[in-house]
């Protein structure tokens, strides 16, 4: 399989490139130059298969000649070994709706089930080469817990995980700050997510700077990301037996990654009725998506810590897609969003989007609310984001199955929970230590030329 950027399809790249180089020098987010689509019979033979045999099956047309079909059947073994669940993620009915649990990995967010693919791939990938990679990687606070659990101890790599200092929860900065390897560093910046993020997109775009630490990213927009997060699409579609409704999946939504993957799949063949993109009250994707309004605001901070994102990188990829794979266009639409700060979706192309693609922002107190109601209800405690994923489908009636993507464990958000139920969400058994655990980090200024120097003199 061979890829394109989003803003020039002429040069080709094999998955190595884009998985290794996340961003395209262009500017341009990597995409496959055609996609192969999966028959009736196809999916079929998926029906009872075993999430990581499912997962061999689902991810390996992506790899070209990067592995081979066994070894990348050891790394997806290896992988899944670590979740707390045989078959990684889990289906539970919750009233009139499904919930999908992708929490069970080492980090407690659905970012587990790419991320340790991820750290596998590098793995793989420098074990019989005399090369050194540093990752640099923005968090809103689940990514950098999963990237740095996925790399942590491995050869020949570095991370360093920057977080906005202040703006995400405890838990989830102890599950990022409490281990010690010696190739693990995190850094607080003194500013919000959209920071961090500018702050590496300014990295990668400064050629001699990344060239010089030959540095790699495993933020959403990276392929082997969205790729891997197909799979429990495929997963829970066939979990559910009743074949004689449409199937509809409410995804919470940050920077369009995890939704995306959904897309994918609906785009290899697996009949997906309608993707719900769920927002909180930073809600550019869902103007975006009812009203074809992508306009910048400012980033306001909430309960759910991993969706307060403005830009939504990874909807570059669907505007390719919505401006009829024009490259041109695609880029002129993008130098638009960053200079202006918007860009106005017309009724043609909203109708297109809407095909797929619907939306609902849920504001604070719904999140609450939501919280409460379920748990009177069912006895099932949600975490804030998948609260908001919950709520969409009260906003979005949709007639089928409805799949409400858990996406992260209740008890990365304690003071939410509290303030919902007055109850304490309690860590998995294994990760109660981490409370007690001496934290590491450093806390720079939202600074280019500080940073550069700080990853320089780590390395
Ligand atoms: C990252 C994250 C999201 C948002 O996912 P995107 O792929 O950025 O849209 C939602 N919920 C949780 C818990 C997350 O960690």
């Amino acid at each position: 399989m061979n890829y394109i950027s989003t803003r020039n399809s002429l040069n080709n790249f094999s998955f190595k490139n884009v998985f290794i180089k996340s961003l395209a020098d262009d500017g341009g987010l990597y995409i496959p130059k055609s996609l192969h689509k999966y028959t009736q019979k196809d999916l079929n033979s998926f029906e009872n298969l075993q999430y990581a045999d499912l997962a061999k099956k689902i991810i390996y047309p992506f790899m070209g000649d990067f592995v081979n079909e066994k070894d990348l059947s050891d790394i997806i073994d290896k992988s899944y070994s670590v979740f707390r669940k045989k078959n990684v993620v889990e289906l539970n009915r919750v009233g009139d709706r499904y919930v999908l649990e992708l929490f069970h990995g080492p980090t407690l967010a659905f970012k587990d089930v790419a991320m340790q693919l991820l750290g596998n791939f590098y793995e793989y990938y420098l074990s019989n080469k005399n090369e050194k990679i540093n990752i640099v990687v923005a968090t809103s606070g689940d990514t950098g817990a999963a990237a740095i659990d996925a790399i942590k101890g491995k050869k020949n790599i570095n991370i360093f995980v920057l977080h906005p200092h202040n703006r995400i929860s405890p838990v989830q900065r102890k599950l990022m700050t409490t281990g010690n390897e010696k190739n693990v560093f995190n850094v607080a910046i003194n500013g919000n997510f959209d920071d961090c993020q500018n702050l590496v997109k300014a990295m990668f775009a400064d050629k001699s700077f990344y060239s010089s630490i030959n540095m790699s990213g495993v933020n959403s927009i990276n392929w082997a990301r969205i790729v891997a997060q197909s799979v429990y699409y495929f997963y829970s579609f066939f979990l559910i037996k009743d074949r004689s409704k449409p199937i509809n999946f409410s995804v919470p939504t940050g920077n369009f990654g995890d939704v995306y993957a959904g897309y994918l799949a609906k785009k290899m063949g697996l009949p997906i009725n309608k993707l719900v993109v769920a927002t909180n009250q930073n809600d550019i994707l869902h103007r975006a998506i009812s009203k074809g309004e992508y306009t910048i605001e400012k980033v306001s901070e909430t309960i759910s810590p991993s969706m307060d994102i403005q830009l939504a990188s990874n909807f570059e990829r669907l505007l390719y897609d919505v401006n009829n794979h024009d490259d041109i266009k695609t880029a002129m639409v993008m130098k638009d969003i960053k200079e202006k700060g918007n860009y106005f979706i017309d009724k043609k192309k909203l109708e297109k989007i809407n095909v797929d693609f619907l939306s609902a922002r849920v504001d604070e107190e719904e999140v609450i609310k939501t919280i409460k109601n379920v748990y009177d209800s069912h006895k099932t405690i949600l975490d804030p984001h998948t609260a908001i994923g919950y709520n969409a489908f009260d906003k979005i009636k949709l007639k089928g199955n409805n799949v409400v993507l858990a996406t992260a464990h209740p008890c990365k958000f304690p003071d939410a929970i509290k303030k919902s139920i007055d109850q304490n969400a309690e860590l998995p058994k294994e990760l109660m230590f981490i409370m007690d655990e001496k934290e590491k980090y450093d806390i720079i200024d939202n600074n280019l030329d500080k940073i550069k120097k700080y990853i320089k003199e780590k390395i």
